[in-house]
């Protein structure tokens, strides 16, 4: 059956109260590599189907043979599952042709919704930012070119502990609001350790430019199920995890040769659980899981914050 959402964006989607528990959530899904990774990607997507997210997105990677396909496969998403769909994009190695044309393929697909980020240099997201010579330096020349492109919904990437490239937290909320101020709708955060720099960030937007403050930030959380990965994760993104956190998980991990995965994967949960909790509590607009094409983590949170996850049931889980 081939269906489209009644609201057409995220923001519209948000302003409708949640159907389904206390809070709107969305999906973040990565484009598989081969086929089988793609016959999994498809049973997580129509799993979360069932539990009518706000919206799901699919992030952009790197390499020609991986953009062709993460193309095709939110093009599919848009158009064979009642699913808004939000397509990353990034400006690595692309001229502004080239993102003319991306944009342009994803608007043939019938998608309107973009996430406008510069992205990492390929191979060490920590290495010199080199731009493309006939490219855009900056995430927000992206939201002005897809700006100037259509009729687009854009979003834009947010960083509770600030960017790890800015020079302060200050420079880093001014990138954001002219993000914003560029046409931006919303943001969605990077995953984060501490709830306060969340509201801090927000708090931050707020007094920076209150009609730039507005607009939905969305919390990016991840259930985390291995300490091993997670640490590689932070590490890559310049992230920091707080001490007492680590320590948390480190104690779960125990000393054996190899972590205890299933103790870090229910204190994952736990943390995942007091994270949403107490973010609910805060009025967010929206809880952004970052699943990793996995489906049973994601919806254990989700059941144990109060959103309604019997539907999910009755789909084989995803890992
Ligand atoms: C929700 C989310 C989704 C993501 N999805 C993807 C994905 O699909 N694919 C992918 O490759 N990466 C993805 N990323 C990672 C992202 O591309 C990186 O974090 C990247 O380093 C920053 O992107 P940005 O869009 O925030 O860049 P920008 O907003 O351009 O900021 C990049 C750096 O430049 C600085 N800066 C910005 N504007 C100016 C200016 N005018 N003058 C001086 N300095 C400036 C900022 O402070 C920052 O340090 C995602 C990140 C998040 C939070």
């Amino acid at each position: 059956m081939t269906t489209t959402s009644a609201a057409s964006s995220v923001v519209e989607r948000l302003s409708a109260p949640p159907v389904n528990g206390p809070v709107h959530f969305s999906v973040e899904f990565f484009p598989p590599r081969d086929a089988e990774a793609e016959a999994r990607l498809w049973r997580a997507v129509r799993v979360f189907e069932r539990l009518d997210p706000a919206f799901v997105s699919l992030t952009y990677g790197a390499g020609g043979s991986t953009r062709d396909r993460t193309v095709r496969i939110a093009g599919e998403m848009a158009t064979e599952t009642t699913l808004v769909t939000v397509a990353h994009l990034t400006a690595v190695d692309h001229s502004i042709a080239e993102l003319r044309s991306l944009v342009g393929a994803y608007a043939d697909k019938g998608i309107t919704n973009l996430l406008a980020l510069r992205g990492d240099p390929p191979g060490d997201p920590l290495g010199e930012w080199v731009a493309h010579p006939q490219g855009v330096r900056y995430a927000q020349e992206l939201v002005e070119l897809i700006d100037g492109l259509g009729d687009f919904h854009v979003g834009v990437a947010s960083f509770p502990e600030g960017h790890h490239r800015a020079r302060d937290l200050d420079e880093d909320t001014a990138v954001l609001v002219n993000k914003l101020r560029a046409g931006a709708e919303y943001s969605v955060t990077q995953m984060f350790f501490d709830v306060e720099d969340y509201l801090r960030l927000r708090d931050r937007v707020v007094a920076a430019d209150p009609e730039q403050g507005a607009k939905p930030i969305i919390p990016g959380i991840m259930p985390i199920t291995s300490l091993a990965s997670v640490r590689r994760m932070a590490e890559l993104s310049g992230s920091v995890i707080p001490p007492a956190v680590e320590a948390r998980f480190a104690a779960a991990a125990g000393n054996g040769p190899e972590e205890d995965r299933a103790a870090v994967r229910a204190t994952g949960i736990d943390f995942a659980t007091e994270t949403a909790e107490r973010l609910i509590s805060e009025g967010v607009p929206c809880l952004h899981f970052c699943s990793l094409n996995f489906t049973k983590a994601t919806c254990e949170v989700l059941g144990r914050v109060g959103v309604d996850v019997r539907a999910a049931m009755v789909a084989p889980a995803v890992g």
